[in-house]
This record gives C-alpha cells, structure tokens and sequence, in this order.
C-alpha cells in the first residue's frame, strides 16, 4: 500500500523534533509521501527548507486565515517568490475561519483574495481551509477563483450538501482521521457522495488522531493508514484499491511523480 498524507504539518512543534522518526514509521505503515503545509511566513519558510531534504517530501505555502491580518505587500511578494522553489506543489492553505475569527474577516477574505491571484500567476492548485464560513467562501472562489488550476477543501468538516456543491464546481476533497470520530455523522454522510477520483486523505497533524489513535495525542502521518482503512471499508472497498485510487487521485492533482 502506497499512501500520501496530502496535508501535515512536519514543521510543528512535536513533529519536527523527531523529524527522521515520524519519517520511518510513516514509512513503515505505508504513507510514503508527504505534503507539508505553511501557515505563515516563518512555517513557510521552514516547510520549504524540510521539503528539499526528503524525497517524496513537498510544501505547500500560504498565509492561514488566522493569519491572515499579517499578510502585508511584503509579505506577499516573498510568498511568491517562496512558491516558485522546486518542492512547492501549492499554495494554503488558504480561505476563511469564522469559527475562531483570529484575523478581522475582511483581512481573511483580502488575504483568502490575494493567494488566489498568486496561484493564478504561477498556476499552481490551492487547499482551501472552510470553517463555519462556506457560503463566504464559496462567494471568493466565484469572483477570484477563475482561472486556478485546483482546489480542494481540506479537513472537510461540512455536510453531503455542501460537498455535492463542491464537487459541482469541479473541486476536490480531503478527508482527515475526523472521519472516524463517533460524532462525525454528516462528515461520513458527505463522505460517502465524495468518488475517489476526487478524494483525497490527510492526518492534519500534528493535529486529530483518528480513531482507535484519538487518545494518541500528537497525530502522524503513520496514523493515515486508520483512516484509509475506515473510508475503504465506509465505502465498500478493498483498502489496496481504495488507497491506489485516491494516491493516484493525489498526485495527478498536485503533479507529483
Ligand atoms: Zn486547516
Ligand atoms: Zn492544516
């Protein structure tokens, strides 16, 4: 099995310090790639620099919309330059969290606005974050969103209508371990709508260990494989073919080899 955690966060505290370490069990359970993803210039800036040490290692950059009233023209301008070096797949992740509303959200959606063009220039795919905030969200992507190649909702959290909305628009999914917490009903309802020629998985980590790891308090990329198995089975399928379709659904939209 040949797995790709499409969304961790390497860099963060209780990961990097064992770096070689939550590589070889990632390995070693299967995950063998790795998408690690910035959230603000400093974490961007290490993202890039962890990603050019290991292969099947890549970075995605960009300012989270907790962040986002730190997003300046400078700013701006390193991120693209940032966004141009060789292990950069995407930009995010990106968009609009109204649930804890750390950054004004009129800095959200400026700075949600001006990644957008960034990717546009530079045609690169983008892994939107959507927190109590989908209707907002959906109305950046319609008037900034024209020409970006892709885009995925990550840690989709929302309901099978919203998902069916999402893939309407020709966009992607990602599901993380939240898939197998008991109160994640609705998240297993969009699930099921989601075809695995559109879904993808990641772990979030250091963030939400998937279940029977939920207690493991800093989550892996190694823990992906619970969540695999969990959405193969939710979706009647053998986890090798259910891990084949979506690895392949995970490196042709972000172009890795
Ligand atoms: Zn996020
Ligand atoms: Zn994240």
């Amino acid at each position: 099995m040949e797995l790709i955690d499409t969304h961790c966060h390497l860099t963060f505290d209780g990961l990097i310090q064992d770096i070689d370490g939550v590589v070889a069990r990632s390995k070693a359970a299967g995950v063998t790639g790795w998408l690690t993803v910035g959230t603000d210039m400093q974490q961007n800036r290490k993202a890039v620099k962890l990603a050019d040490k290991y292969e099947n290692m890549y970075a995605a950059i960009g300012m989270h919309p907790h962040d986002a009233k730190d997003l300046t023209a400078d700013t701006l301008t390193e991120l693209r330059e940032l966004a141009q070096s060789k292990k950069v797949v995407a930009i995010g992740e990106t968009g609009l969290d109204y649930h804890y509303n750390f950054s004004p959200q009129t800095d959200q959606k400026r700075a949600f606005a001006a990644q957008l063009t960034i990717a546009k220039e530079l045609n690169l795919p983008v892994i939107i974050h959507c927190r109590e905030a989908f209707e907002e969200t959906m109305q950046v992507l319609d008037n900034h969103a024209g020409r970006v190649k892709k885009i995925v909702f990550h840690c989709f959290s929302g309901s099978a209508e919203q998902a069916k909305i999402v893939l309407d628009y020709g966009f992607y999914i990602s599901f993380t371990g939240v898939v197998t917490f008991k109160n994640a009903e609705a998240t297993r309802q969009a699930a099921r709508i989601v075809p695995v020629d559109r879904l993808m998985l990641e772990t979030d980590c250091p963030y939400m260990s998937p279940e029977p790891m939920r207690k493991q308090k800093i989550n892996e990329p190694a823990l992906m494989l619970h969540t695999a198995e969990y959405l193969a089975e939710l979706k009647g399928m053998a986890p090798t073919d259910f891990a084949d379709a979506v690895t392949a659904t995970s490196k042709a939209f972000f172009g890795l080899s």
